[in-house]
Order: C-alpha cells, then sequence, then structure tokens
C-alpha cells in the first residue's frame, strides 16, 4: 500500500485512495524482457545526427499545437488514408486517457475483451465510466455470441480491441473484429501497438467502417522513451478528441526526434524484422522445452504457460532474467507468463536461465 496522509484522506478521491500505484519493477542489473521494448538503439551516426538536431531546438519555445510537420510526416510514412485526421498523444497511454474522458457522459460505458491490455479498465475508472470486461475464449479468440450479447445489452461508447492482443499475442479473426464493428452502435479502436511485429493492419480500412479508429505507438519500435502515439480517424471525431488533449502534450523534443525517426524509419524497419526472425527462433525453442507452452504470437513478445508461473518467474529473476508474472491477471492467464522478444544474446539468456529453473537439461543456444 502506498502512503496516505490525512491531507489525502480528505481531498482525494476515494476510488483513487483505493487504488493500487501502477507499479514498475527494478530492472538494474537484470536482462530485461518484461516490457516490450526494442533491445536495439539506433545506430551511432544517426544518435550524433539526433543530438544535433535536438540541440538546435528553440527550448524556450512550447511546441506549436497543431503539430503538422510530425503529422504530415505519420501519415506520410505509414499509409493513413486520405482524408482522415490524426490525434496526437504522450504515447498511446494518454490516448487511452483522452478518450475515456471524452466519451464520460453519465451512464457510458467502455468495453474490452479480456484478458487484454490493463490501460483501457484504468484509464475508464479514473474518467469516471464504466468497464465492461468480456472474456475471451480458452484459445484467447473473441467469442463473438458473448461479445454481441454484451454489445446489444450496454451500448458501449467505445470498444478497444488490441491486435495483436496484450497478454495473448494474437490477431483476432478479421470476420469476427468487421462483426464487432458492424454491430457496435459507438466507436471501435484498433490498438495496433504490435503492427511492425503483425505487419498487418486496419488502417487501409478506416474508409470501410464509419465507427472505426486505428491507434498506434512508437513505443513498440524502439522509441519507448519518447512517449508518442497517434490515432488514426474521421476528422469530424478527431477534432472533437483533440479538444480533451492537452494543448502541448507532445514536446519538442520527441516531435522533432520522431520526425527524425521517420526520415530513417528503414533503421526501425530492419530492427522489427531482425526481432520476427529472433520470435520464431524463441518460440521453437519454448515449444521444444518440456513443461512450457508457448502460445504463437503476431507481436514482440510470446505468452507461454508453466506449471508454476510465480516460481518460475522469480527463478528466472533470481538467474537475472526480468519477464511479467500474468498468471494472476485473469483466469484465462492461470499459469502464464509474458517474455518480450530480445536480442539473440538476450533470447539465449533467457532460455537458459528458463531450462535451469525447470530442471530441463539440454542446449538452448543453438540458434
Ligand atoms: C504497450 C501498449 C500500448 C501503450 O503504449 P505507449 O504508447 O507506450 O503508451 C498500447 N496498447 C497496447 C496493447 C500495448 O501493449
Amino acid at each position: 500500500m502506498s502512503a496516505t496522509n490525512d491531507l489525502a484522506r480528505r481531498i482525494v478521491r476515494p476510488d483513487v485512495l483505493e487504488m493500487p500505484a501502477y507499479q514498475v519493477p527494478d530492472a538494474t542489473g537484470l536482462v530485461k524482457l518484461d516490457a516490450m521494448e526494442n533491445p536495439y538503439r539506433l545506430p551511432e551516426s544517426l544518435r550524433d545526427e539526433l543530438g544535433r538536431r535536438l540541440a538546435a531546438l528553440d527550448l524556450n519555445r512550447y511546441p506549436v499545437p497543431s503539430y503538422t510537420a510530425l503529422k504530415a510526416a505519420i501519415a506520410a510514412t505509414q499509409q493513413v488514408p486520405a482524408g482522415f485526421d490524426l490525434l496526437l498523444g504522450n504515447g498511446s497511454d494518454e490516448i487511452i486517457a483522452m478518450l475515456s474522458q471524452a466519451v464520460a457522459r453519465p451512464g457510458a460505458c467502455i468495453l474490452a475483451p479480456m484478458p487484454g491490455f490493463v490501460m483501457y479498465a484504468a484509464s475508464a475508472r479514473l474518467a469516471g465510466v464504466e468497464f465492461v470486461g468480456v472474456p475471451l475464449k480458452s484459445d484467447f479468440s473473441l467469442d463473438l455470441p458473448a461479445m454481441s450479447a454484451a454489445i446489444a445489452r450496454h451500448k458501449p461508447a467505445l470498444v478497444w480491441l488490441a491486435w495483436p492482443n496484450n497478454p495473448t499475442g494474437n490477431c483476432f479473426d478479421e470476420a469476427v473484429v468487421a462483426e464487432i464493428l458492424r454491430i457496435a452502435p459507438g466507436l471501435v479502436v484498433l490498438d495496433e501497438a504490435y503492427q511492425p511485429f503483425a505487419q498487418d493492419s486496419w488502417l487501409g480500412r478506416l474508409p470501410e467502417h464509419d465507427n472505426l479508429a486505428v491507434m498506434r505507438t512508437a513505443s513498440k519500435v524502439g522509441l519507448a522513451g519518447l512517449r508518442l502515439g497517434w490515432l488514426a480517424g474521421a476528422p469530424g471525431l478527431v477534432a472533437q478528441l483533440d479538444k480533451v488533449r492537452p494543448p502541448y502534450n507532445v514536446n519538442v523534443l520527441t516531435e522533432a526526434a520522431a520526425c527524425f525517426a521517420l526520415e530513417h524509419h528503414a533503421v526501425l524497419d530492419a530492427q522489427a524484422d531482425r526481432l520476427r526472425g529472433a520470435r520464431r527462433g524463441l518460440y521453437d525453442a519454448l515449444a521444444r522445452m518440456p513443461g512450457v507452452q508457448p502460445f504463437p504470437s503476431r507481436a514482440n513478445f510470446i505468452l507461454f504457460r508453466v506449471e508454476d508461473a510465480a516460481g518460475t518467474f522469480a527463478g528466472l529473476k533470481g538467474r537475472g532474467v526480468l519477464i511479467k508474472d500474468v498468471s494472476r491477471q485473469h483466469p484465462l492467464l492461470a499459469g502464464c507468463l509474458r517474455v518480450t522478444v530480445g536480442s539473440l544474446d538476450e533470447n539465449r539468456a533467457f532460455l537458459q536461465a528458463l531450462a535451469a529453473t525447470l530442471g530441463v537439461s539440454g542446449d538452448w543456444t543453438d540458434f
């Protein structure tokens, strides 16, 4: 429990007082495979060039809140269809918070399949909006009858679909997603945080669905520290959502660094390509390891099930490898841990530590 003094107890919302704080474990000295970060940095020459670009900025000036150059660079490099606008966030987490606030009419509801990304529920609750979680099927696919029933009953203003889903790693069936778009009375956001690893997108389908918006982030492709997310949608929707955005939410350093990264996006694309290759090797090794059941992934992480999730997590940490224990997040995740796809060396260190923890012999570094 976090500390609470008398003043806080008198003035802070009771539900906030009850809330646990967002926990980020200390990763000092550990192989860090818990947060879907890209293990690679920009090459040295590009880092130098970026440093010069940032040094030339007028930090004494506010950002220009239209962010025209950044939006144009995103639209051009990410194939945003003509006629659609962008909403920028300080990470897509902020976009999730802004949308939750924007739809917070009395009696409104936000819906998402579960297990899913934790921020959907957390942001809905902070905005004072009811959150409805609809369980996935045991193979982590969407339960269309359950989704249809929940949509008919709750008439959600907003449905979140992470595609691929976190923490399960799969992309939901496209026909089922299309059906949800058809029956949902409100907005449906396809959260494509892992698009570079899935290599598939709903962005091109924006013109086909009036109630579709697509969200992406720079975080999982190597720029988690930058904090930049964006949402593409119809101009008449984005203009209203944009009123909720703090006017200077994207700072000038982020804006300039993101423009720079987009100019050099081939470098990040190549890193994503390497990670997709590493994902295959990591998945195959996990599938061969006795006592481990990995689930197929289209993201830069792999969910896997073991007999004793908490013990395995602790054994890995004791051997210097930090992953994520998601086993208590949802009943469908019983026994499940989530590992980020790292560099080859990191993946080998993880596999060796896992084999040692589970008491499995053999060489797990030959890929
Ligand atoms: C990581 C993640 C995000 C959040 O990304 P930020 O842009 O870093 O805030 C959003 N959605 C999903 C599904 C994620 O896994």
